[in-house]
C-alpha cells in the first residue's frame, strides 16, 4: 500500500528543504526523501563547513596581527587543525540536526534513503527506509557533485575534492589546487592560512574568471601576501600519485610535488538515469531542464537547485524553491531575473556582486560609467586593518540607472544585499543616509561617483 502525499521532495538540501516547508506552509501534505545527511552539499559539505574553517583562519590573521593593533602577544599563536574541524564538525552537527527538526515541525515526512520517481506521481525509496510513495506533484533536488576529470581522477587520499578538503585529519605541508574558481579561492586561504604552502593551477588568465579583470588581479596581489602561488594560463595534463605525494604535470613541462592535490574544477549537476528515463525528463547536458516556472519537461514534476545547473549557490536553490513550491500548490509564479541573484566568494579578501558586471555590460553593448571607492579610504575599514580592495558601481549612461555592483574587501558579502537595492535605482542618492563610521559608506562613495558626485574624490580625479 502506497504512503499518498501531495508534494514528495527528493533531495534535503537547500533547494529540496526550502521547498518541501514551502509547500507544507501552503496546507500541502509532503514527504522529503533523503538518502545522506539533511541540509545537503551547502550544510554538509559546502557553504557550512567552509565558512567555519574561513573564520577560525580569519580570527587567527587577526590575532597574528595584535601586536599591530597595540596589542602585546606572549608566545606563538598556532592552529589547531583537530580542534578547528572538531568545531567545524559541532557546527554542522547543530544545523543539521535543526534543519531536520524544523522539517518535520512543518509536518513533513522525512524518508532517509534513496529516492527514484518510477512515473509521474510515483516515487520508490530504497535504504534505510523501504517505501512506495503516490503524490500529485514530485520536486526534484538532487543537487550536483564535483567535475571529475579523467586525466586526473579523484582518489580521495591524494586527489582530493573541497569535500576531502574540508575533513583532511592533519594540516599537509603543501596543496596543489587545480582551478582558481570559487571553491579553489576559499580553500586557498583556508590552507595558506593555517601554513599549508598553497599553490593555484588556473587555466584562465585570471582568478576567478566569471568576475571582472580587475578582481582577479587584486586577488592575486593580496594572495601573494598571503604566500599563496597564483599560476595562470596554466593547464594541468596529468597527476602521478606515489607514496604520499602527488607531481602535478603541466602543460609545458614543469612539474609541482605536492602532497594534496584539490581539484576545484567546477560541479556538475546530478539526477539518477532511472528518473530522468522513468520521467522522460529533458535535460540540457547533465542539468534537468526546466522553464521559468520550474517545471521539468514532465508534467507535474518540478526541479530546482543544482540538479537545474543555473546558479549552483544555495541561495538560487532557495529561490528556485519558492518559485516551485508556489506553482506546485496552486498558484502561478515564474523566477526573476538571475543576474540580480547575488554572488559571494568568501576569499581574504572577500568577492561580492550583482546584476551586471563591466564585462557583461560590453557583451551586452550597455555604455557605462563605473564609479569606484577603495577602502582604504573609509575611516572604519583602516581602524579594523582590513583597508584592501574597492567597491565598483555600474551605471548605465542611456537610462542613468545602476545595472550592477562588484565588490571586493572585508566584509563584502554583507554588503551585497544594500547593494541589491541600487540595481535599477532612481533614487537620490544624497537623500539616503548611511551610517557613520561603518564599511558601508564605501558603497555610497562608489554609488556617488557613478554619477560624478563623490563627497571625498577631489574635484581634479572626478
Ligand atoms: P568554478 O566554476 O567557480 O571554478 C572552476 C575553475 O577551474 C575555473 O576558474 C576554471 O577556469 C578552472 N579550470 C577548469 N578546468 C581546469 C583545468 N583543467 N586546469 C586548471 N583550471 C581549470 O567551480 P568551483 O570553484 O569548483 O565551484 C563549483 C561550484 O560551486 C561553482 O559554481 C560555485 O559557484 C559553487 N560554489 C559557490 C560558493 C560560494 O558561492 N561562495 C562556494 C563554493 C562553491
Amino acid at each position: 500500500m502506497a504512503d499518498m502525499f501531495d508534494v514528495v521532495v527528493i533531495g534535503g538540501g537547500p533547494g529540496g528543504y526550502a521547498a518541501a516547508i514551502r509547500c507544507a506552509q501552503k496546507g500541502a501534505s509532503v514527504a522529503l526523501v533523503e538518502k545522506k545527511a539533511m541540509g545537503g552539499t551547502c550544510l554538509n559539505v559546502g557553504c557550512i563547513p567552509s565558512k567555519s574553517l574561513l573564520a577560525s583562519v580569519h580570527f587567527l590573521t587577526q590575532a597574528r596581527h595584535a601586536n599591530l593593533m597595540g596589542l602585546e602577544v606572549q608566545g606563538t599563536i598556532k592552529p589547531n587543525w583537530t580542534k578547528m574541524i572538531g568545531r567545524k564538525d559541532a557546527i554542522v552537527a547543530g544545523f543539521t540536526q535543526g534543519v531536520t527538526g524544523l522539517v518535520r515541525s512543518n509536518g513533513i515526512k522525512i524518508f532517509n534513503g534513496t529516492g527514484v520517481a518510477t512515473a509521474p506521481g510515483k516515487v520508490a525509496v530504497s535504504g534505510q527506509d523501504t517505501a512506495e510513495l503516490e503524490c500529485k506533484t514530485i520536486i526534484l533536488a538532487t543537487g550536483s557533485e564535483p567535475i571529475n576529470i579523467p586525466a586526473f581522477p579523484f582518489d580521495y587520499k591524494t586527489i582530493i575534492s573541497s569535500a576531502e578538503a574540508l575533513s583532511l585529519p592533519a594540516i599537509p605541508a603543501s596543496m596543489v589546487i587545480i582551478g582558481g574558481g570559487v571553491i579553489g579561492c576559499e580553500m586557498a586561504c583556508i590552507y595558506a592560512g593555517v601554513g599549508c604552502k598553497v599553490t593555484i593551477v588556473e587555466a584562465l588568465s585570471q582568478l576567478l574568471p566569471a568576475d571582472d579583470e580587475w578582481v582577479g588581479t587584486l586577488l592575486a596581489r593580496e594572495f601573494k601576501k598571503l604566500g599563496i602561488t597564483v599560476m595562470l594560463d596554466c593547464k594541468v595534463n596529468a597527476v602521478q600519485t606515489g607514496g604520499d605525494q602527488a607531481t602535478v604535470e603541466l602543460e609545458g613541462g614543469q612539474s609541482i610535488v605536492a602532497e594534496k592535490v584539490l581539484v576545484a574544477v567546477g560541479r556538475s549537476a546530478c539526477c539518477d538515469d532511472q528518473t530522468v528515463g522513468n520521467l522522460g525528463l529533458e535535460m540540457r547536458g547533465r542539468a534537468i531542464a526546466v522553464d521559468k516556472t520550474m517545471q521539468t519537461s514532465a508534467a507535474g514534476v518540478y526541479a530546482v537547485g543544482d540538479a537545474v545547473g543555473t546558479t549552483y549557490l544555495a541561495h538560487g536553490a532557495f529561490q528556485e524553491a519558492e518559485v516551485a513550491a508556489q506553482n506546485a500548490t496552486g498558484g502561478s509564479q515564474e523566477m526573476g531575473d538571475y543576474s540580480l541573484i547575488p554572488r559571494a566568494v568568501y576569499s581574504f579578501p572577500e568577492v561580492a556582486s550583482v546584476g551586471l558586471n563591466e564585462r557583461a555590460c560590453a557583451a551586452k553593448g550597455i555604455d557605462v560609467v563605473v564609479g569606484k571607492a577603495p577602502f582604504r579610504s573609509n575611516g572604519r575599514s583602516v581602524a579594523h586593518n582590513e583597508a584592501a580592495g574597492e567597491i565598483r558601481v555600474i551605471r548605465s549612461r542611456a537610462d542613468n540607472t545602476i545595472v550592477g555592483v562588484t565588490m571586493v574587501g572585508a566584509t563584502v558579502t554583507e554588503l551585497i544585499a544594500a547593494a541589491r537595492a541600487l540595481i535599477g535605482s532612481t533614487e537620490k542618492i544624497e537623500d539616503v543616509c548611511f551610517a557613520h563610521p561603518t564599511v558601508s559608506e564605501v558603497v555610497k562613495e562608489a554609488w556617488e561617483d557613478a554619477y560624478g558626485i563623490s563627497l571625498h574624490v577631489p574635484p581634479s580625479k572626478r
